[in-house]
């Protein structure tokens, strides 16, 4: 092949890449997330050039406002709507109904969203429900889960897993008002308000990554400090349909500060819980406390508001009970501060997730 034909071919196949990556990539911003950020009586909401959409019986579309407030009088809404040049209408909507309102830095109760917003009153509840790019989301998430200065690495880890945890959610919520919460029930998500460029760029640089096991999205789970080994599904849920969620050694989160802890308990609350004299133990395989004295380690987690059930210690006193232990969270899925470490050991982050989460693989997100 003569250099000039070289040249050209090379060329071609550079630019076919190109446009099957970022047709994938496009595919990837295309998908539009309804997020949970307001449940509550009334609300406020400011912006630039809003308009705002009434779509009950008679469509009703409002332009250039920079206010709208909303509150609940028995089921039904009382609007009211200033424009910029300062003008104020007031709508009385009945329940169920619902609104759209488009603009630039929409702003609701003092945090600020990308996208734009549905607003649904239903059955003594105002719902906000911010609907925006799957991508323009995870800026607003990655910071709140994990600390913007963290290694580079655990940071794009922590998008990849965001980004699947999001898509499994969309999957699982076919008729209903939205697809997750902004709050610690689905993942935190603080709006535009929470973002960092280090968090942002972490979510860019791995756009549309995906964790798949067996061509469906993962289930993903992820925690704080694992202690030492991670949890397997199985100890925590009972089930055996995450193969991937196993538990691994994890020699990498002893500079947490959940590496160890100490809680004592009064020796009637525990009486109250652990029956019997005698301490019995089962353990689990990953060391973590399976039962106690046939009370669920899990159950005695939430009843003593401990950080863990990997108890390595136990001192019984006349008056108190001291519980050492390791780590916080769960355990199950990939352990974060684990992942911190490992990233600043130059594991990068498909290391990172290939460790904890086994047998998985990392694609760019191409359907549903
Ligand atoms: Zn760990």
């Amino acid at each position: 092949m003569s250099r000039k034909i070289k040249k050209l071919f090379y060329s071609i196949i550079i630019t076919l890449i190109f446009f099957f990556t970022s047709k994938s990539l496009a595919l990837a911003l295309d998908i539009s997330i309804r997020v949970l950020v307001y449940k509550g009586k009334e609300f406020s909401i400011t912006g630039r050039s809003l308009t705002l959409y009434i779509k009950n019986n008679e469509q009703i579309r409002l332009e250039s406002l920079s206010k709208i407030t909303g509150r609940l009088e028995g089921l039904n809404l009382i609007l009211e709507v200033s424009s910029e040049s300062q003008n104020t209408q007031r709508f009385e909507l009945e329940n169920r109904s619902v609104i759209e309102v488009l603009g630039k830095d929409i702003t609701v109760n003092s945090t600020t969203y990308r996208g734009g917003l549905k607003i649904i009153n239903r059955n003594d509840n105002i719902l906000i429900i911010n609907i925006l790019s799957i991508e323009e989301y995870l800026y607003g998430v990655v910071p709140a889960e994990v600390p913007y200065y963290w290694p580079i690495e655990a940071l794009k880890a922590q998008a990849v897993l965001a980004r699947t945890y999001a898509l499994k959610c969309i999957t699982n919520s076919a008729g209903k008002d939205y697809d997750l919460e902004n709050t610690q029930n689905s993942q935190v998500y603080k709006g535009k308000n929470g973002e960092y460029s280090t968090t942002t760029e972490a979510v860019n640089s791995t756009m549309g990554e995906v964790i798949f096991y067996n061509n469906n999205i993962a289930s993903i789970y992820f925690h704080s400090t694992c202690g030492g080994h991670t949890e397997s599904a199985k100890n925590v849920w009972n089930t055996s349909t995450f193969p991937y969620l196993v538990g691994v050694e994890c020699p990498y989160c002893s500079e947490s500060p959940w590496s160890g802890w100490e809680r004592s308990i009064k020796r009637e609350e525990w009486d109250k819980i652990i029956k019997g004299g005698e301490i019995e133990i089962e353990y689990d395989s990953s060391g973590r406390i399976l039962r106690l004295n046939g009370v669920d380690g899990t159950k005695i987690r939430s009843a003593f508001n401990l950080p863990s059930t990997l108890i390595i210690g136990i001192e019984i006193r006349d008056k108190e009970v001291i519980i050492k232990g390791k780590g916080y969270g769960h355990g199950v899925g990939v352990c974060q501060w684990g992942m911190k470490k490992m990233a600043e050991l130059g594991f990068s982050y498909k290391d990172i997730i290939l460790y904890y989460l086994p047998g998985v693989t990392i694609d760019a997100y191409r359907r549903f």
